[in-house]
């Protein structure tokens, strides 16, 4: 599922492209991924322009005319990809929104959804989502105070969306490899100085994995060569019995509360 880095990729990215343009039509063709019928969407949204877009936590917004908002959310398996007809990617497009010529696919959106809603309304429904970790009012002190009340396991707490925003399984992984701390370490057993760590790690391996263009698997757009830059430089993450960059030992794949998990015994403690 898309994090933090990989929405803040495509919202850079999308930005850049779409900010100001008009949108001159719309196809859905799975009613489930919107909130209202597939004809009052196209009606609603044709002829608005995309004022900016925001990310927050793992959401797109796209902030069009009049007030309203088209709420993003990939969930497992969604993507976005920007072409025309001709070099539109072949998987089955869920929602399809047009500017002339141009078009933003969705794609893979089966828990994903697109849903337009007004700008309170999508205020009252993000306001249960934690600090954003990259944001300027996302101080040391707050994530040690914060982190000192949870009793729960390390990575159950950074996947955790009303204490963080935006971390995911992949992250929660990079993020504890490079603290060198056991992802299934209790948060009461942290010492101050682990937590010191760990704050100082999510705000690193956040940032390089945003300017590496994190790793979602396909470029937003013809020619893109930035988007899923991240992956290949992973430490951790799906590198179960590959050799650990800082130590040599092989990484250890496991399974805790159904959740996959991916540590070094070698460097992680
Ligand atoms: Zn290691």
């Amino acid at each position: 599922m898309p994090e933090l880095p990989e929405m803040e990729n495509y919202k850079r990215l999308l930005a850049r492209t779409f900010v100001g343009k008009t949108i001159t039509g719309t196809q859905v063709s799975r009613e489930k991924s919107i909130n209202i019928p597939p004809s009052q969407f196209t009606a609603a949204i044709t002829g608005n322009r995309i004022q900016s877009i925001e990310r927050r936590a793992k959401h797109l917004l796209f902030h069009i005319d009049h007030q309203k908002v088209m709420l993003l959310h990939l969930m497992l398996g969604g993507l976005i990809y920007y072409g025309t007809e001709e070099d539109k990617p072949n998987r089955t497009v869920q929602v399809q929104i047009d500017f002339g010529p141009h078009r933003l696919f969705f794609i893979g959106l089966r828990l994903g959804y697109l849903h337009l809603l007004s700008a309170a309304d999508v205020q009252d429904k993000l306001i249960q989502l934690g600090p954003e970790p990259l944001g300027p009012y996302f101080t040391e002190q707050d994530f040690i105070n914060a982190i000192t009340a949870k009793k729960s396991r390390l990575k159950t707490t950074l996947v955790e969306q009303s204490f963080l925003s935006g971390i995911g399984n992949y992250y929660s992984d990079e993020i504890c490899w490079h603290a060198g701390i056991l992802p299934m370490r209790n948060c009461n057993d942290l010492s101050v100085e682990e937590k010191s760590k760990l704050y100082r790690s999510i705000r690193t391996v956040l940032s390089e994995a945003l300017e590496s263009g994190g790793y979602m698997e396909m470029p937003l757009y013809k020619g893109d060569t930035l988007t899923g830059g991240y992956d290949p430089i992973r430490k951790v993450y799906d590198r179960g019995g590959e050799p650990c960059f800082r130590c040599g030992r092989p990484i250890i794949k496991d399974e805790h509360s159904s959740r996959k998990l991916f540590y070094c015994t070698g460097c992680q403690t």
